[in-house]
Parts: structure tokens; sequence; C-alpha cells
């Protein structure tokens, strides 16, 4: 199945982020940073990455359902626009 991307799909491009239009929405600059990783310095500036996290069950104590996702950036190298992505966001529970 072809892909061919129709008018009103390259309109509303911007839109959908700069991980998938490689253009950043604000500078409209093309030169874009995919993929970074987002550290987060944790106790005694050890390194981690960057995670989003859901709980199924939060008012429990036990077993609340955690599941994560790291997150990844794209950055503009023109103006240092940045998005956040979750690597995997399929895994993210919701509700
Ligand atoms: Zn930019």
């Amino acid at each position: 199945m072809a892909m061919i991307p129709s008018a009103g799909e390259a309109r509303f491009r911007q839109d959908r982020g700069m991980k998938r239009s490689k253009e950043c929405p604000k500078c409209h600059g093309k030169d874009i940073i995919a993929d970074a990783k987002v550290i987060d310095l944790g106790h005694g500036n050890l390194e981690k990455e960057l995670t989003v996290a859901t709980f199924s069950k939060p008012e429990a104590m036990f077993f609340r359902g955690k599941a994560t996702s790291k997150v990844s950036a794209w950055v503009c190298r023109t103006c240092g626009f940045t998005e956040f992505y979750a690597d995997s966001p399929g895994m993210l529970g919701g509700e």
C-alpha cells in the first residue's frame, strides 16, 4: 500500500510534532536533533533516563500497576525548542 500524502495531510504536518514533521513548529528550522536522551540527574548525580509512569491503581499501597516508558526528546538546533515523546506510549496504562 503506497503512502501518498494528501494536500490536507501536508497542511497539518506541523501539528503532528517534530518527530514526524522533522521541522521546528516555532522557527520552521529543519535542523532537528532526533531521539535525544533526556538525562535526569538523581541522587549523587546518578544519571537516569527520564521516565514517565502511570499507575492503574494509585490508591493501592503495593502493586499499584505501575507502567513506565522512557522519554526521548526532539530538539531544534536553531532555536532550542524541545518536544518530548514517550518511547513506548503503548506500554502506559490509561484511566
Ligand atoms: Zn526552532
